[in-house]
């Protein structure tokens, strides 16, 4: 009992001083706002995630966006690469235009799981019958984005400056057809019309624990390109293959030389890369060695400077394992997205922001990762920061928590507070023209 007590005592506890640190950081007008756009927030994170769309077909998501910065008289346009939207809210005492910037789109990955919400749509891609999913948490991004609008439209009399709201089409990739992702297309279409922003920020749920901020300086997130190798032999008979030349064998030698080039070619500290081949295809029966061979794999890297080598290297390994067995491999390589890379002293300032408004202990830092984000195209054009905020249920471990594009992978709502928290600190710290 006396146990029990204690337990409960040190759980309130632990409630004020949570509860205390999140308030610290904002004038009470701001915290009025905040507390008061949560529910909704919640509701528009549920109703995305139960209606997906995938890259380049956010159109309701879109919609909705779009009313909703209308009804905060922002100046909104839309249909900013296909499905973007873009609103302008302008504080009225001058200052710096910054930009802020969310994703729309989910994954062609059918949900597992009992959520009340859970995406129920079905789609065909790449010929396949597949759920709809947002398996990456971008639903939590444009319902934050779309709070933010909603907490510093309403200090619009206060704010010194101008924000821009990027909702951003087709992050997860470019179109299996061609052209450019999202990012990329909002940039090629002009995404800040005349206004020139001074910085950008971007988060991404990860399932890091509820309740932080993962900021990290320099190289954060990898570049990634798409590679295609086509092994072509000579089509024989099974039990004949001196007669041919087998492009399956071939195939094999060259994955296996390629993880040599991460594990004995680059530098593993300075040049960091991951090979990997996700798709193999070849033969239409057991006893054909047939003609050709496909591969598609993703290339990973964070230091940009190493890249022209890193592809001559597969190219290399590719081209030449073929040739010591008289077969041939044509090798492309496609740029998928550019390293995210946080400029250190851009990152110093949002921490010093971040820590006054969430309290020390929910900003933490870590080691970079090797997933992609095309934030980066953002960043090569205004400097911006990107950063995590932890969506992993308390009390579970990392190795317990789906990754992201999981079909389980599983956002903790109350972390979305954090990561609107985090979103108005990074703004007012550029026009906060509110004081506590
Ligand atoms: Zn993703
Ligand atoms: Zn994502």
């Amino acid at each position: 009992m006396k146990h029990l007590v204690k337990l409960a005592l040190a759980a309130s506890l632990l409630f004020a001083a949570s509860a205390s640190a999140q308030t610290t950081g904002f004038a009470p007008s701001v915290e009025t706002s905040i507390q008061s756009v949560l529910p909704r927030m919640i509701a528009w994170r549920r109703d995305f995630h139960e209606h997906p769309e995938l890259s380049y077909e956010e159109v309701r998501t879109a919609r909705l966006v779009a009313a909703h910065l209308r009804s905060l008289r922002m100046e909104v346009r839309t249909g900013v690469a296909q499905t973007g939207v873009v609103g302008v809210l302008r504080g009225a005492r001058p200052g710096p235009v910054i930009a802020l910037r969310a994703d729309m789109d989910a994954l062609p990955v059918t949900e597992e799981g009992d959520l009340p919400f859970r995406s129920r749509v079905r789609t065909t891609y790449n010929g396949q019958q597949v759920g709809v999913m947002h398996a990456c948490g971008h639903d939590s991004h444009v319902a934050i984005l779309m709070a933010t609008a909603s907490v510093l439209a309403a200090q619009r009399e206060r704010l010194a400056g101008t924000v821009i709201f990027v909702f951003q089409p087709s992050e997860e990739g470019r179109p299996l057809t061609g052209g450019l992702g999202g990012a990329q297309r909002m940039l090629a279409e002009n995404v800040f019309g005349d206004l020139t922003p001074e910085v950008i920020y971007g988060l991404h749920a990860w399932p890091a624990p509820s309740g932080t901020i993962t900021l990290v300086p320099g190289s954060f997130m990898a570049g990634s390109d798409r590679l295609r190798i086509t092994v072509t032999g000579s089509q024989t008979h099974g039990a004949q293959p001196h007669r041919g030349v087998d492009p399956i064998v071939v195939s094999s030698q060259i994955i296996e030389g390629l993880q040599t080039i991460p594990s004995r070619q680059m530098d593993a500290v300075r040049s960091p890369v991951i090979v990997t081949i996700g798709s193999i295809h070849g033969g239409v029966r057991y006893n054909i060695i047939p003609d050709r061979v496909e591969m598609e794999g993703t290339v990973r890297y964070l230091n940009p400077d190493t890249r022209q080598d890193l592809y001559a290297r597969i190219r290399r390994t590719a081209t030449e394992i073929a040739s010591a067995s008289n077969a041939t491999a044509e090798v492309s390589i496609e740029e998928n997205a550019v390293p995210v890379v946080n400029p250190p002293a851009l990152t110093a300032r949002l921490r010093t922001a971040l820590v006054s408004a969430l309290g020390e202990e929910a900003v933490q830092t870590d080691a970079a990762n090797m997933p992609a984000e095309d934030f980066a195209y953002f960043q090569q054009q205004v400097p911006g920061v990107f950063f995590f905020y932890g969506v992993r249920e308390p009390g579970t471990t990392l190795e317990q928590a789906a990754p992201n594009h999981n079909p389980r992978f599983f956002v903790h709502e109350p972390a979305m507070e954090t990561g609107l928290r985090a979103m108005v600190a990074a703004a007012l710290d550029r026009v906060g023209g509110v004081q506590n």
